[in-house]
């Protein structure tokens, strides 16, 4: 299995970031706020779309801890030091219970 780039959100109040290596696809994150991960979009995460503590809130119920985040000014856990700008995921890139066709 290939290893996928970790994708990395920004916004000017927090950080989020995906590992594609190690999400389960239990859609816990597109069900609890479908706002900000939207599967159906290319840019399937959107944390400018609800407050910090909503996302980092709902990032800490990954069950597999796929998503990471944190505010800005603060600094990240270990592991982010490889992490490169966002770029549009691959269509096999995201959790994707939801992907249909
Ligand atoms: S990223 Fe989303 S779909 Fe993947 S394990 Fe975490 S909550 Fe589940």
């Amino acid at each position: 299995m290939t290893s996928r780039r970790l994708q990395v959100y920004a916004t000017g109040a927090v950080t989020v970031t995906f590992d594609p290596n190690i999400c389960v696809h239990s859609g816990a994150c597109v069900r609890g706020l479908p706002q900000v991960f939207n599967v159906r979009e290319k840019r399937w995460v959107r944390p400018e779309r609800a407050p910090a503590d909503a996302v980092i809130a709902q990032v800490q119920r990954c069950p597999s801890g796929a998503l990471r985040a944190w505010r800005a000014g603060e600094d990240p856990s270990p592991g982010h030091d490889g992490a490169h700008a966002a770029t549009a995921p691959d269509a096999d890139d995201v959790p994707l219970e939801e992907r249909g066709g």
